[in-house]
């Protein structure tokens, strides 16, 4: 049978791989995700009671402005209401902004290894993916980025703290980006983590993008708010770059239950906040123990650990999945490790203090 006829580009698109949940089984051991990064936290009551509340409005379509949720953004970030747009999560906003800037023949720019969707939507848009390598210690190669933009790139996305490294983009390397990359070029400041951040040297996109029309922050509430199952993300920019992502937003992405629950996320912040602050805890003493059982682990920002195992990575990963922790492996590269509930991460310090003592790394010294 003839199959339908799809853009070529399609061809050369590779799955956006999801952390997988543990495997089933019947020996009564708590198994845990910790391969998603999300929040291990429930809703809080009260937003937990909106959801509840607004379930008997879904018969009505959503405000396609989302007004509410968009000034409490504004209001949030101190910032115009015009600065702000909302999608279905910020990875809805990473493919509005390919659509905005980028076709066949155009450039996209990234590092590497990064957010894994940079590479999906850059090939669904058409465009020329450019993969930047990242640096030795595993930050952003920022000189290394602004001489890969040439003048075919439309696009460049830089995530501090970068997923799934962990590490962040210093305000410094920030800005010097800023003033060697043309104006005309779009930079995307991926600050999906940056809640969990600690590092007063952090690039801080809010502060930052005021004197920079090609800047734009992009934020999200799947992780320190723990919304990932509703799919709201924002950005912050200028009134130009906010009008061509809701000319390319899809109608009414945003749903009605969505738009309430991010708009009394924002309203319960302090309690919020209170458990971002228990797992950037909880991250101190996942890093200390995993270093004191012979793991370099890059210095985290966000709510993740990452080993670079190289080779051995998928033998770990394999470790700690039939110990109970379903992590996320990429493979010949690292594992990435969400910090999860207090169980899960005491347990994944006990798996690998294990698996270091019987398992050492070879002579390649990889980790
Ligand atoms: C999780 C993540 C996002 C977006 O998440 P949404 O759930 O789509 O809001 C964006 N960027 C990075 C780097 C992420 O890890």
């Amino acid at each position: 049978m003839t199959a339908p006829r799809l853009r070529p580009a399609l061809a050369a698109i590779p799955t956006y791989k999801a952390g997988k949940g543990p495997t089933r089984r019947d020996d009564g051991l708590v198994t845990y995700k910790v391969s998603s990064n999300e929040n291990p936290y429930p809703p809080l009551p009260r937003v937990q009671q909106v959801i509840t509340e607004t379930a008997a409005l879904v018969n009505r379509y959503p405000d396609p402005a989302s007004q509410e949720l968009v000034a409490a953004i504004a209001d949030y970030c101190a910032v115009p209401g015009d600065h702000v747009a909302v999608a279905t999560g910020a990875v809805a906003l990473c493919y509005q902004f390919a659509h905005a800037t980028a076709g066949p023949g155009d450039e996209v720019v990234f590092a590497w290894r990064s957010f894994e969707a940079y590479p999906i939507l850059t090939a669904v848009s058409g465009a020329t993916a450019v993969a930047v390598p990242l640096a030795e210690d595993l930050s952003h190669d920022l000189p290394a980025m602004a001489a890969a933009v040439t003048d075919r790139t439309r696009l460049v996305f830089v995530c501090s703290p970068n997923n799934p490294t962990g590490t962040v983009v210093s305000q410094q390397q920030l800005e010097e980006f800023l003033a060697a990359v043309p104006k005309d070029v779009l930079v995307i400041l991926d600050e999906a983590y940056i809640e969990f951040n600690s590092d007063p040297n952090a690039a801080q996109g809010l502060s930052t993008y005021p004197d920079h029309p090609n800047l734009v922050v992009l934020r999200t509430f799947s992780k320190a708010y723990g919304l990932a199952g509703l799919r709201v993300g924002y950005a912050i920019a200028h009134p130009p770059v906010i009008e061509a992502l809701n000319k390319t937003a899809l109608p009414f992405g945003v749903s009605v239950i969505a738009q309430a629950a991010a708009t009394a996320s924002l309203a319960d912040d302090v309690e919020l906040l209170d458990r971002v602050r228990a797992l950037k805890g909880q991250r101190r003493d996942l890093t200390d123990g995993l270093r004191a059982a012979g793991f370099e682990i890059p210095e985290s920002q966000a709510n993740f650990v990452w080993f670079g195992l190289g080779n051995r990575s998928s033998s770990f990963a394999q470790v700690c999945e039939e110990a109970g922790l379903a992590v996320r492996v990429f493979p010949g590269e690292g594992v990435r490790v969400t910090v999860g509930e207090p169980e899960a991460n005491d347990r994944l310090i006990d798996i690998a203090t294990v698996w270091e003592q019987e398992d050492p790394a070879d002579e390649s010294g990889l980790h």
